[in-house]
Parts: C-alpha cells; sequence; structure tokens
C-alpha cells in the first residue's frame, strides 16, 4: 500500500452539514481514514489549531469578506493545500448565504459571503447541499489514486474527476435559472427529472414535461444544475462508469 494522501477539512462559514455528509460514509470513513487518507487538520475533529501543509483540503462554507480572519484562513489555505475542493452549495456558489445583508447583533457589518472561488483558484467542485456522502467519499478515493495510484487508476481517476474540475472552472454563480438558461433555452433538456429530484427545498415542478423553477423558493445551491445529465454531461466519464464503481468499491473492501 502506497503512503496515504493528507486531508483537511477547513471550516468557513458553513453549517458543517458537509462534514455530516462526509461521516454518513460510517463504515466507509473509516477504511478511508485507515487505508488512505490521514485526517491532518479539522477543527469539529482534532486538536490541531493552524492549517498544516496538505495534500487536500476539503474546504466547506462561504467567506464573509468583512471577517479578516476569514479571508486570511482561505488564502492560507490555498498556500497549504495541492488540491482545493470546494465542499457544498455554500462553497462553490454561495448557496444560503448569498442571502446576507448584515445588520444582526454582534456583528452587524459583516453582510457579504462569497463562495471561495471568488477568492482563490478552487481546482474541484462538489455540488449539493448537502452534498451526498457518496460524492464526497469518492472525489476522496479518486484524489488518493490521482496522487499515489498507478498509472492506470491515475487516468481513471482523472476521468472522474474532470467534469468536477470544470464545474469549479464554470464560476461561482448557481441558481434555479441555469436549467432554463443553460438547458432548456439551449434546447438540451430532455424532461428526465433529475433536477426536481436533486432540489433540496422541492423548488422545482415539471410543467408540460420542462422544468419550473420557484425562484422564491431556491436557495441557490447549484444541486440541479450539477445533477442534469445534459449539463455538463461528459464523454470520457460515462463509458468508464462500471469501472470507476468497481475501483471504489474495491477500494473500500
Ligand atoms: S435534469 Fe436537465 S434534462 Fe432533466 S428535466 Fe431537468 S433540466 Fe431537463
Ligand atoms: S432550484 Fe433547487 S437545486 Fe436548483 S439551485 Fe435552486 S435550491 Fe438548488
Amino acid at each position: 500500500m502506497a503512503d496515504k494522501i493528507t486531508v483537511g477539512h477547513v471550516h468557513m462559514s458553513g453549517c458543517t452539514g458537509c462534514l455530516v455528509s462526509l461521516a454518513d460514509n460510517y463504515g466507509g470513513l473509516l477504511t478511508i481514514l485507515d487505508k488512505y487518507a490521514d485526517l491532518v487538520y479539522g477543527l469539529t475533529l482534532a486538536d490541531v489549531r493552524h492549517i498544516p501543509k496538505m495534500d487536500v483540503a476539503l474546504v466547506e462554507g462561504s467567506v464573509c469578506i468583512q471577517d479578516k480572519l476569514s479571508v486570511q484562513e482561505i488564502k492560507e489555505t490555498r498556500e497549504k493545500a495541492a488540491v482545493v475542493v470546494a465542499v457544498g452549495g455554500c462553497a462553490c456558489y454561495g448557496n444560503i448565504t448569498r442571502f446576507g445583508r448584515g445588520g444582526q447583533p454582534n456583528q452587524p457589518q459583516h453582510e457579504s459571503y462569497l463562495p471561495i472561488g471568488d477568492l482563490i483558484k478552487v481546482d474541484v467542485y462538489i455540488p449539493g447541499c448537502a452534498p451526498t456522502p457518496q460524492l464526497i467519499r469518492n472525489v476522496c478515493v479518486m484524489a488518493y489514486l490521482l496522487l499515489k495510484g498507478n498509472k492506470d487508476q491515475q487516468e481513471l481517476a482523472k476521468k472522474y474527476l474532470t467534469p468536477l474540475m470544470q464545474l469549479a472552472d464554470r464560476g461561482t454563480e448557481a441558481c434555479g435559472c441555469d436549467l432554463m438558461y443553460d438547458v432548456v433555452n439551449q434546447g438540451l433538456c430532455m424532461g428526465c427529472g433529475s433536477c426536481a429530484a436533486a432540489c433540496p427545498v422541492r423548488a422545482i415542478t415539471h410543467e408540460y414535461g420542462k422544468p419550473n423553477v420557484n425562484r422564491e423558493m431556491c436557495i441557490k445551491c447549484g444541486a440541479c444544475y450539477a445533477q442534469c445529465p445534459r449539463s455538463f454531461f461528459n464523454f470520457d466519464v460515462i463509458p468508464e462508469f462500471e469501472g470507476i464503481m468497481d475501483a471504489i468499491d474495491a477500494a473500500l473492501k
């Protein structure tokens, strides 16, 4: 077994739900920590006070730019981590913190919250509010195979991670409107309903077989667009799907 990779959980303005989702892998998480990854930082779980050097930073939450310490921490994370992963809708897109307006005690000036990609370069997105345990697990296993695997495993990992890297390159804004602009308006929607199933607040209904978004309900998490099979459908990944799943199953045995 090759050396483990080092992983940290960096908590910005998040709710810890993404970390709970990671923990919801139950035995799978213990296998990852046993065989593949050393958790070197994570204020919820480990008594390490300062951000160390690490292979992979799993960042949860957005950044309050009126909070100097938060801005400093996200920049330090980028300096110390080889790979930065935005975990969850807040880190990727701002999510519910997009609605922050300040004015509340005891920090009424804390009014501007930005997704981490607006302050640093982000390598991989794991969207969702909360993201699924399986997706976080898959990215952890694939990061290990990419950094420590043999040539074939590295190729497989690259294929798996490419769409999530492309999502990170696409930008930091998300809304149910993405389905209109980037799928339906492009003539790509096939009415499968995956977007409605993915929405955590049930803001999407289907009218005449196409999605209809209630924008008053949308919390701007980006799950619907990320889940849509016509959004960033990747021809490198889909034919490899069984191989990828077999590799993950084998890794977690
Ligand atoms: S997931 Fe995409 S293709 Fe499917 S109904 Fe929604 S917008 Fe259309
Ligand atoms: S419509 Fe639902 S899934 Fe899409 S961004 Fe809004 S809250 Fe998220």
